[in-house]
């Protein structure tokens, strides 16, 4: 047996300025050795995660996680098999959870990962509801959008991973439930098979009108992921005491202005309807996983929460299906099967 693994991985060419572009990124190969040194463990990637925030870390400049440098390896979320092991808490054949993210056959410390269980649900749902996304959601909507019975949620981005999740448990919370996605198959998907009572296309011309009609008692509940031009029209038919979880502005992640966030009228609006605008990362809810896997595992097994999952295959193609979720092209979590 060859005393080496060949292990091909995506990383950082240079940094983008607006929209990232097949530029910003370089294929590498590298021999990782088969017995990894003491402590670590040698991965095969059966999924990573592309997500949103990954735009973010590709930016210099203080955020809430250190940027990546170029030449860096791509970061995010992994679901690998052990193929050998210098730990005694893993063997090979065990499934984990990691962080390695854009790469084939990673080296790890043992420290970083998680063992999955593959007999409670598939392996990639550890990456999307079961995961960083469907927590984002869960915690999100539950702590600061504090949904009561017949309050009227509005959730945008409402197709992804985390909306559609938002969306679903709003549902169980007994909220009336306005998705917003882009085009006709995801505000179909939303409304007939997730359950939302409205879903709403953010392109349609006649888009602000549509949401002033869908929302004739005000919004209570906006759960923001996208920013932008979708914020400027939810904004004005918040009702008084309507609490707005700041979970992402997708919209804005490339540098487009876009969002009345800071302007007078914004911060009297937050003063007058004494909004509660409130942003977080998932982190800050660590504590909640395991209320979070009890309660969500809880939903997917008896169907009362589903999920949608967009599988690319190969290491390749990675990149464009990354610039491709900073532009709608993904319909579900976003995975690479590399
Ligand atoms: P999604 O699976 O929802 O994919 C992103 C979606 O955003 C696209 O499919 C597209 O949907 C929508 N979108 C893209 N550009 C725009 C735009 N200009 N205007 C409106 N919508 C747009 O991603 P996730 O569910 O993984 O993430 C959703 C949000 O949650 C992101 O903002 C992300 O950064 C944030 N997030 C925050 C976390 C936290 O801890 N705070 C953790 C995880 C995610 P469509 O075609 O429907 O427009």
């Amino acid at each position: 047996m060859a005393e080496t693994i060949l292990n091909r991985r995506i990383v950082m060419a240079a940094r983008p300025s607006g929209m990232p572009t097949a530029e910003n990124f370089r294929l590498e190969e590298v021999q990782e050795p088969r017995q990894p040194p003491q402590g670590e463990v040698l991965l095969k990637t059966l999924f990573f995660s592309l997500d949103p925030y990954m735009r973010g870390r590709m930016d210099a400049g203080p955020s809430y996680a250190q940027a990546l440098e170029p030449g860096g390896v791509m970061e995010g979320g992994s679901v690998c098999e052990v193929l050998a092991s210098s730990s005694a808490d893993f063997s090979p054949g065990d499934i984990v959870l990691a962080g390695t993210g854009w790469q084939t056959h990673p080296r790890a410390s043992a420290k970083g990962l998680r063992r999955i269980d593959p007999s409670l649900a598939p392996v990639s749902t550890a990456l999307g509801i079961l995961g960083m996304p469907g927590m984002t959601a869960y915690t999100g909507l539950l702590n600061i959008g504090t949904p009561r019975p017949g309050e009227t949620l509005v959730v945008a981005a409402a197709s992804g991973a985390v909306g559609s999740a938002v969306g679903q448990i709003g549902r169980i919370k007994g909220c009336r439930v306005v998705g917003i996605a882009g085009g006709e198959e995801k505000t179909r998907y939303i409304r007939d098979e997730l359950g939302f009572d409205v879903a709403l296309d953010h392109r349609a011309p006649d888009f602000a009108a549509q949401l002033k009609a869908a929302c004739p008692d005000g919004i209570d509940i906006y759960f923001e992921n996208v920013g932008g031009a979708v914020w400027d029209l939810v904004r004005p038919l918040l009702n008084n005491f309507a609490r707005v979880p700041v979970c992402g502005l997708i919209a804005q992640y490339n540098g487009v202005a876009g969002g009345g966030m800071g302007s007078a009228v914004a911060l009297r609006s937050v003063l007058v309807k004494r909004l509660r605008i409130q942003g977080f990362i998932v982190s800050d809810f660590a504590a909640q996983r395991e209320d979070f896997l009890r309660d969500m595992g809880g939903w997917v097994s008896s169907g009362q929460v589903k999920y949608r999952e967009d599988v690319v295959e190969g290491l390749e193609n990675a990149v464009p299906a990354f610039i491709g979720l900073l532009q709608g092209r993904n319909f579900g979590k976003l995975l690479v099967r590399p």
